[in-house]
This record gives structure tokens, sequence and C-alpha cells, in this order.
């Protein structure tokens, strides 16, 4: 390294960045990342592994993956006249849309929300601006008109259910935010399944875009996200993407899970049966608030000061959920946790209650 000056190598805005980190699981029971905690049939997987018998992996996988592209369409009820950008994860496609913009633009989505919309415009160098909520985790119309005006934002990101708040915000308080953005507005629904049928899907036009995965449906492994647009603007992103960004083990799999789409909508159905009761259940408990939630997990508040010592007795426990608290504002105090089994959700309950 003697040769090297890291500091004059790298651009600034790298070398100021600390990593992502995502906190090692093993072992544990794991609620920390909004993943489906159920798996498929033996019979289903046997049928899957026929089909992936047949994948060439010789061959650069379709560019296009216009199959998967056509299937996912029909499924969204994407209408002809918009068209979808498919991501190794919909994390991609945020970096796909920032990648595109001009030095010096101007950012601006809510605190709290997904962070990645904050890392990936970090490491680019871009103009972050993060409007708190207010303290029932609604949009502060107001103020995010303000920061509109002020910073005349390129992107503007609202996650729909948000993530970690778990709240629908007010489709009022979206459509004024859309009608006062000059630059694009992304409607990021990771959470759609589990939002029972709260969607902005039918308001793709103009600068009004919609992203999915498959993640939270329960395909984290596999990487796969779109976002739905006006042809002008997609196009625009296929210029910027890598050719082969969505590999072929990963097409041919999300098409077959999502020709047996009914084994996700059961688990879906469970995992939203399973949000109620953990929301009562941890509404019950002496010093709890839980917060309604839309998507597949519950943001809950501890008593003043004991996050993190709760968080970590839960943990000594065998249970992984995630501490929000460092993030502080709104979060202060606030654990989140993803919806598992039955099971796992009552291991949880156990553990928060023995830390409590
Ligand atoms: C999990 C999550 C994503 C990322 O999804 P991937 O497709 O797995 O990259 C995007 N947006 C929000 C709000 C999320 O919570």
């Amino acid at each position: 390294m003697s040769k090297l000056n890291l500091q004059t190598l790298f651009r600034s805005e790298v070398l100021a960045l600390s990593a992502y980190h995502v906190a090692d699981a093993q072992g544990f029971i794991k609620l920390d990342a909004m993943e489906n905690p159920y798996t498929w049939s033996n019979n289903l997987k046997l049928t899957w592994l026929a089909r992936l018998k047949n994948c060439p992996l010789n061959r650069y996988p379709d560019p296009e993956a216009r199959e998967l592209t056509a299937m996912l369409k029909t499924l969204n009820q994407i209408p002809d006249n918009i068209e979808l950008l498919l991501g190794n994860g919909s994390d991609e496609i945020i970096q796909l849309l920032l990648m595109a913009l001009p030095e010096n633009s101007h950012i601006l989505s809510t605190t709290p929300s997904f962070v990645m919309y904050k890392q990936i415009s970090d490491s680019l160098g871009l103009n972050y601006h993060g409007v708190s909520l207010r303290a029932d985790f609604e949009l502060d119309l107001p103020a995010m008109l303000a920061a509109i005006e002020h910073h005349n934002p390129a992107i503007i990101f609202l996650a729909y259910p948000n993530n970690p708040t778990g709240n629908l915000f007010d489709v009022e308080a979206i459509n004024k935010i859309i009608d006062a953005a000059n630059g694009l507005v992304i409607i990021d629904e990771a959470y759609e399944p589990f939002a029972n049928n709260a969607s902005f899907i039918n308001r793709v036009a103009n600068n009004v875009l919609v992203m999915r995965t498959v993640s939270k449906l329960g395909l984290a492994g596999l990487r796969l996200g779109y976002i739905a647009g006006e042809r002008e603007i997609i196009e625009q992103l296929h210029k910027i993407r890598l050719p082969y960004n969505i590999n072929v083990l990963t097409q041919t799999t999300v098409q077959f899970a999502l020709e047996h789409k009914d084994v996700f909508d059961e688990q879906t159905a469970a995992i939203c049966a399973g949000r109620t009761l953990m929301l009562n259940e941890l509404n019950a408990l002496d010093g709890i608030t839980a917060f309604e939630s839309a998507a597949n997990f519950i943001l809950f508040k501890t008593p003043e000061n004991q996050a993190t010592k709760i968080f970590e007795a839960i943990k000594t426990q065998g249970v992984l959920i995630k501490n929000v608290h460092p993030q502080g504002g709104l979060l202060t105090d606030c654990l989140r946790v993803t919806v598992g089994t039955p099971d796992e959700n009552q291991a949880f309950l156990r553990a928060l209650k023995s830390a409590l």
C-alpha cells in the first residue's frame, strides 16, 4: 500500500462513507430484514429444480429479460404505454436513477425512510435532504413543499408504506407533492404485497414512477426489483444499466415462482394475520407502544433510554431484530421487528417480555 495515496485515489464522498452494515444472523431467529419466513413445499422445490436443469448457464442471459418483463407487466397490470426496467434488487434501480443525474443534483425524501436513498446519494456526491416526518409518521406537507421549492429536487423518494415506520402516507399529501415536483417522484412500493392494495401503480405517468421488488414477497435471495414509468424515462435508465444485470437463474426462478403466485399469496396472508396478532400482543405489554403497519414488520417504542439494552437482551435469547434507536429523531427508543412464523413471533414476544 505504500505507493498508494487513497486520499487522492478515491472521491472524497467515497472516503467519507461508512459501509452499509448487515448484522451477522447466523444461529439467530432472524426477524431483522423483512424476509418472508416461509419456504416452499418439497414438491414445488423439485418442480423448480427440474426447470433450472434446462437453464443454459454457458450463455449470457436475455439482456432484456423479455419473458419475465412481460409476466411482471401482466401481473402488476401495467398498461401498454408504460415500460418496466428490471434491476438487481430495487437497490440497483435506486442507484441507476441517481447515477443518471447531473452533478450537484438535489434528492429529497423523508426522515426516517429507507436508508439506501441517502447512502447511494452520498456515494455519488449528490445533495440529499431528508424532511422530518410528523410525530405521527405522516408527511409534513408544508415542510415537504417548502423543501421542493427551496431545493428543486431531481428525484423525490417516497416509500409507500414507509420503512421503518410501516405506515402509508396520506394520498392527498402525496398528490400535492407530485403536483409541486419538477423532477421525478419515485413511489417505492417494496411492501406492496402487505399493503392491502394501497398503491400508486395506476398513477404512473409523466414524472411519477412506481418501484417494486420480489424481495419482501419471499424471494430476497434472487435480487429482483423493477420500476414502472413512461417510456422516455425508462429508455434513459436502460442506457446506463449493465447489459446482463438480471442473471439467468433469477430470470428463470422468478418466472417459475410467479407461476405459483398462489403459494406466495397464502404466505402473505399468514404474515398479515401474524402482524395483527403481534401488534395486539405488543400493545398489551406495559411500556410498549407498537405502531400500525401496512408492511411485514412492526415498529415499536420502548421505555425511555432502554431500546439498546432491550435489543441486546432479545438478541441474547437468540432473536435478532433491528435496533433503529441509534438513528435518533423520531426513531429514538424504537425497535423494528419483522413478522415471522407464529413460532418465531412467540419466541420474540417471550424474549421481549423477559427483557422488559
Ligand atoms: C427492502 C427495501 C428495498 C430494497 O429491496 P431490494 O429489491 O431487496 O433491493 C427498497 N425499498 C424499501 C423501502 C425497502 O424497505
